[in-house]
């Protein structure tokens, strides 16, 4: 179609209509937004989470301590380097009810940090990041026999790629996750709104507690989740939520007559999720879950295809099986996807120093799927 005039002007009238409703609708709600439509549990007021980053060695040798001398229960997003350098002080934590959620496994941020250049978010793709979130959570399942549900945004980014290739990687972890916490965020969350794979986390880190109660003040009043971050657990230095500061928010919010709720943000979000109906992710069909190993999800898909699904009129992917004769029909899918290893394992497809060589091609074979799944309406990814 070409545009005339007449056209062009038609739809500038509509862009201005809609712009002018949207300011009116805006009006109409002009005053301050208040979340009394939402009931936190027991009659409290507002949530509190504590979440501390990178498994730092102060949070398991001064912070925690603090924490369960007060019973209160925070979120560790876990950097699996260092936290090999406390390990049973982590297994402890988690034992005792503490939430330990992913935070990739290298830390991936802005190559406008020196020490991130090497693993600069502009030059991820979202299959690496997919992957490492996944390594990442197998690492967690191993080491404490569950896997994660909360994830923490290293830096608080959420993209891979630049300019025109910038992708979010929020869908991934809204896939992978109950839920996402960036940082460095202006305001708490609103538990009617928030995006549970963009919880906003606010800065803990070197604070008083007067200034941290003045934020508590502010989210009490609109009824909010207030999620603060931090980082080394300790009495001063860079980047260090102060233990004084710390052991107030726990005195302070365990007082019944604050009527605040402090947990974890896995419990937290569970109950803003059921208080609001929104579906966990673990509610898809185990093919679709990608918070269930790639191996075990092929499995899953797999048995649900017939064997004429599965080759479908794909030419690479029927290339990739080489069933046809007969003989070949009882392959397994540890069968099928060593031979797409062999078919697909090509440079584009590989990455890193090529010993996830499997399971890449569990990758490249599971996108195939997708692709042959997709077309038949079926969907894959939800
Ligand atoms: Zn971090």
């Amino acid at each position: 179609m070409i545009l005339n005039r007449k056209n062009v002007l038609a739809l500038f009238i509509g862009v201005i209509t809609t712009l002018t409703m949207l300011a009116q609708g805006y009006e109409e709600q002009g005053h301050e937004r208040t979340s009394t439509d939402f009931n936190w549990p027991e009659g409290k007021k507002m949530a509190i989470s504590l979440t501390f980053d990178d498994a730092r060695l102060s949070q398991i040798d001064k912070g925690i301590p603090v924490l369960e001398s007060h019973g209160v229960k925070a979120t560790f997003y876990i950097s699996p380097d260092l936290l090999m350098q406390r390990l049973d002080g982590w297994k402890k934590a988690a034992l005792h009810g503490h939430d330990i959620g992913n935070h990739t496994l290298v830390h991936p941020c802005t190559g406008n940090f020196s020490w991130s250049r090497e693993k600069a978010l502009e030059d991820y793709t979202l299959l690496q990041m997919s992957n490492e979130l996944d390594s990442a959570s197998r690492f967690i399942e191993e080491v404490f026999g569950v896997y994660p549900v909360s994830f923490g945004y290293p830096c608080g980014q959420t993209y891979v790629g630049r300019g025109q290739q910038t992708r979010s990687y929020v869908p991934l972890v809204s896939a992978m996750f109950a839920s996402g916490r960036t940082w460095l965020d202006e305001g708490p969350n609103d538990p009617e709104q928030c995006d549970l794979a963009q919880l906003t986390g606010m800065e803990l880190d070197g604070k008083t507690f007067d200034q941290i109660l003045s934020l508590i003040e502010t989210a009490r009043e609109s009824g909010s989740w207030l999620i603060l971050a931090g980082h080394e657990m300790d009495d001063g230095g860079v980047q260090t939520s102060l233990l004084s500061t710390i052991d107030s928010i726990c005195s302070y919010a365990s007082d019944p007559k604050n009527e605040i709720w402090i947990d974890h943000v896995a419990n937290v979000g569970r109950y803003v999720r059921e208080q609001r109906s929104v579906p966990l992710h673990t509610e898809m069909l185990p093919y679709q879950n990608p918070v269930i190993p790639v191996d075990r999800r092929i499995d899953d898909l797999i048995s649900r295809m017939t064997l004429a699904e599965k080759i479908w009129q794909q030419p690479a992917l029927a290339g990739a099986y080489n069933f046809g004769p007969p003989t070949n029909e009882t392959a397994t899918v540890r069968d099928v996807v060593e031979m797409a290893h062999n078919s697909f394992g090509r440079g584009e497809v590989r990455y890193g120093n090529g010993s996830d060589g499997p399971h890449e091609a569990d990758r490249v074979l599971l996108g195939f799927l997708a692709d042959l799944l997709h077309e038949r309406g079926l969907g894959f990814f939800s």
